[in-house]
């Protein structure tokens, strides 16, 4: 019988597995009957950008985080499908830095270009996923027909994302802060904040950017509170950094170094949780956002029982193209023509790749281990030919643009690993562009 593959999520990781699968599809290969199961209406994941917050028009909770006015934070060549370019979506040379539509135009016009959608259930929900006598009982509802219906499969793909449940502790005194409090989840619209005294908590990239965008669309200030360390950048006049919030009084916002700052609203950009509510416990991802989940056999085999993928649970410089060379890879066990090692091979793999991450120093370093663990992966499949090397150099010089210019990095081109093409300077520099849209960004 044809084995049959359950994707979980059609995302940018949900997508390059279905690629994976349609590229060796017209190359012959006999693949197994897949089939994917999103819950939104439509695909993209983070990148389908939605208003909604809170629950949706299902009551499911919105997977959406992504917020008006975003702009890739990396460079785009160095997330480029290898077997997409740029070159042939856009057919001419454009930015490194393109706002959210651009990215999602891009990431669609692969999946429409290979009709991928024949393979997808929109507005269907995974509800349950269970393990027994060989096979997967997935338990799925149909959103808009309001049914709920069971399926088995041979393999379960999990590429749900890990930025949408909001990790968010609780401080003092919140409870009576006369402002609005929300978790970057729930951010949407910068000029919500315009004229306003906003404390943002949290000091990654959530933080970085929504400090940068309420300051671009107009906050009279934006104080950034810190846990472990300041993201020390040249921040403009008007944006500061202070340590970690202890408590609230009022409008009040007190830190740990004794200051304290009047802010008339909270961003608490304070990160995700991998949560996995559809999986029974035996299956279920248990993990920080770091650069090598345990438990996970090349980042997607889950060691107790690997006919069980993730893709996408890193912590993540490399996406697109990491999910891909993940995505090639599980395939190819799939369909046999790689073999996994026994369980102990696996778990000493596991542990050598965590020791190393471990006793990394700097983002550059960091770096280098992603890309690494990808040539891992591309040496053993198909995916066309990419120069990796070139890719880390692009990241260590977009480190040190930001940190001359947190905002005039996304002003700088790149060159494509890809196809060797250089990118175009956009026509207005990034924090004079109050036009995201795809239209602005391609027109000149
Ligand atoms: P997602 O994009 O989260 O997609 C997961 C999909 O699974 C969704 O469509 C969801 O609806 C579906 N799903 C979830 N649960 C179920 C279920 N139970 N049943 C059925 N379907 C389900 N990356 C970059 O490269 N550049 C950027 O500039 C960038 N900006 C970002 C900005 C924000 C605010 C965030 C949060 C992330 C950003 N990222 C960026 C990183 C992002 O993680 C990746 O770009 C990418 O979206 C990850 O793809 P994914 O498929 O793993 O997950
Ligand atoms: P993240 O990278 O996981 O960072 C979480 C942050 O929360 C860290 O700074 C952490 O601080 C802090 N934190 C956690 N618990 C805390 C606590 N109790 N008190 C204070 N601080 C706490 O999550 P993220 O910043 O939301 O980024 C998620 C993803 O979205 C990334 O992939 C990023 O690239 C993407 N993103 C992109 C853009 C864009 O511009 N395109 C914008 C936003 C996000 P410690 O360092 O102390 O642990
Ligand atoms: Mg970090």
């Amino acid at each position: 019988m044809t084995p049959r593959v359950a994707i979980i999520g059609a995302g940018p990781c949900g997508l390059s597995q279905l690629q994976a699968f349609e590229q060796a599809r017209l190359k012959g290969a006999d693949i197994p009957e897949i089939v994917c199961f999103e819950k939104q209406a439509d695909w993209g994941g983070l990148w389908n950008y939605t208003w909604r917050t809170g629950l949706d028009e299902y009551g499911e909770p919105v997977h959406g985080s992504m917020y008006r006015y975003l702009w890739s934070n990396g460079p785009k060549e160095c997330l480029e499908f290898a077997d997409y370019t740029f070159d042939e979506h856009f057919q001419r040379p454009i930015p490194s830095f393109p706002p959210r539509e651009v990215l999602y135009d891009y990431i669609t016009g692969r999946a429409k270009k290979n009709n991928l959608r024949r393979y997808i259930q929109f507005s269907t929900v995974v509800r349950q996923v269970e393990f027994g006598e060989g096979q997967f009982r997935v338990r799925v509802k149909d959103l808009v027909a309001d049914q709920e219906r069971v399926e088995t499969f041979d393999f379960v793909v999990v590429a749900t994302g890990h930025f949408s449940i909001p990790n968010l502790p609780k401080f003092e005194g919140i409870e009576q802060f006369p402002g609005r409090v929300l978790h970057s989840h729930d951010f949407r619209e910068a000029r919500e904040f315009a004229g306003k005294d906003l404390l943002v908590v949290g000091s990654s990239y959530s933080a970085e950017d929504i400090a940068l965008q309420t300051y671009k669309y107009g906050a009279k200030s934006v104080t950034i509170s810190y846990r472990t360390a300041p993201m020390g950048f040249k921040w403009p006049e008007g944006i500061e950094e202070v340590p970690l919030l202890t408590k609230l009084e009022g409008k009040v916002a007190h830190f740990q170094d004794g200051s304290s700052k009047k802010v008339d609203a909270i961003v608490f950009c304070v990160g995700y949780q991998h949560s996995f509510p559809f999986l029974e416990d035996s299956l279920r991802l248990k993990t920080k956002n770091r650069l090598y989940p345990g438990s996970l056999y090349k980042g997607i085999f889950w060691l107790p029982n690997p006919k069980l993928m993730y893709l996408g649970m890193q912590d993540q410089f490399y996406t697109f193209s990491m999910f891909d060379v993940q995505a090639w890879y599980a395939r190819d066990v799939m369909l046999g023509r790689i073999a996994l090692p026994p369980y102990e091979e696996m778990a000493a793999d596991i542990a050598h790749w965590q020791a190393r991450e471990e006793s990394l120093a700097n983002p550059f370093e960091q770096i280098d281990f992603q890309k690494d663990y990808i040539v891992d992966l591309a040496d053993q499949v198909d995916y066309p030919s990419c120069d990796w090397e070139l890719t880390t150099e692009l990241f260590k010089a977009w480190e040190h643009d930001k940190e001359q210019s947190i905002l005039g990095y996304r002003d700088k081109v790149f060159r494509s690993p890809c196809t060797g093409t250089e990118a175009t300077v956009h026509h207005t520099p990034w924090i004079e562009a109050m036009d995201d849209s795809l239209a602005s960004f391609l027109g000149n």
